[in-house]
C-alpha cells in the first residue's frame, strides 16, 4: 500500500504544489492547514509521514511537532523559513527527523521524502544477511521489528535515532565522523549536510539508552573525529 504522507502548510499554493509532487510519486497525501486540523487528521488516517511548516495560524509547526512526537515516531520534516529556526529545529527537543529551508527544490524534498521513508520503514535493517539481534550491555536491538530494548524496558526511538544506533551497533569500535555518518544513516549523497544534525540526534538516543547520558557507556564520542559505539 503506497505511504500516507500529512502535508500541514497553510499556503496553499505551497500545500498544492507539494501535494502533486508527492503524488506524481505514488504516495498518498492528506493536506492540513493548522496545527488542529493536522492532530485530527492524524487520529483519523495514521499517516506514514509529517511534513510541517513551521509557521502555522494558531499551533506552530514546532508545537506540532512535538504533539506529534508524545505518540507517534513517524519520520517528521519540518520546513522552515529563517536561519532561527532552523537552529530551533535543530536545537530544540522537539524529535524533528530533517528539515528544509524555504524556497526550497521539490525535487530535493521528494529524495528526503523517500530517504526517510525508506529509513523508517524500509527493508535495510534485516535484509543484508546480518544478524537480526544485536547485544551491547543491558542494550538488545532488535534489527527485524526495529526495536530496541534497555533490560526488559522497551525504548522509543524515532526512525533517525534507530537507524543511528543500529548503524554504529552494527560496526562495535570503528570511529565515524559526522559526515559519514551523515551519508550512512540519512542517506544524503549529494547532500552538504549540517554536522549539527548528528549532534542533536545522538544527544537524544543517549538520553534515551544510557544509564548517564553526560558519561555514555554505548556511544563514544572520539574527540576531534566522530562517534564509536563501545565494542
Ligand atoms: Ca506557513
Amino acid at each position: 500500500m503506497a505511504e500516507q504522507i500529512l502535508v500541514v502548510e497553510d499556503e496553499a499554493a505551497v500545500a498544492r504544489g507539494l501535494q502533486y509532487a508527492l503524488l506524481q510519486e505514488g504516495w498518498g497525501v492528506t493536506l492540513a492547514r493548522s496545527g488542529e486540523e493536522a492532530l485530527a487528521k492524524i487520529e483519523d488516517r495514521a499517516p506514514d509521514l509529517a511534513i510541517l511548516d513551521v509557521r502555522l495560524p494558531g499551533m506552530s509547526g514546532f508545537d506540532l511537532c512535538r504533539e506529534i512526537r508524545r505518540s507517534r515516531t513517524i519520520p517528521i520534516l519540518m520546513l522552515t523559513a529563517r536561519v532561527e529556526e532552523i537552529d530551533k529545529v535543530l536545537g530544540l527537543e522537539l524529535g524533528a527527523d530533517d528539515y528544509m529551508s524555504k524556497p526550497f527544490s521539490v525535487r530535493e524534498l521528494v529524495s528526503r521524502v523517500r530517504a526517510l521513508l525508506r529509513r523508517a520503514y524500509g527493508t535495510l535493517a534485516s535484509t543484508d544477511g546480518r544478524q537480526s539481534q544485536l547485544h551491547a550491555g543491558n542494550l538488545r536491538i532488535d534489527l527485524e521489528r526495529r526495536r530496541v530494548f534497555k533490560g526488559e524496558r522497551r525504548i522509543d526511538l524515532t526512525a533517525t535515532e534507530f537507524e543511528l544506533l543500529a548503524y554504529l551497533a552494527r560496526h562495535p569500535g570503528i570511529v565515524f565522523t559526522r559526515d559519514q555518518l551523515l551519508r550512512q544513516v540519512w542517506d544524503y549523497d549529494n547532500f552538504v549536510g549540517d554536522e549539527k544534525t548528528v549532534n542533536v540526534h545522538i544527544r537524544h538516543l543517549r538520553e534515551k539508552i544510557e544509564d548517564q547520558p553526560d558519561d555514555p557507556a554505548h556511544i563514544i564520542t572520539v574527540r576531534g573525529v566522530g562517534y564509536k559505539f563501545a565494542g
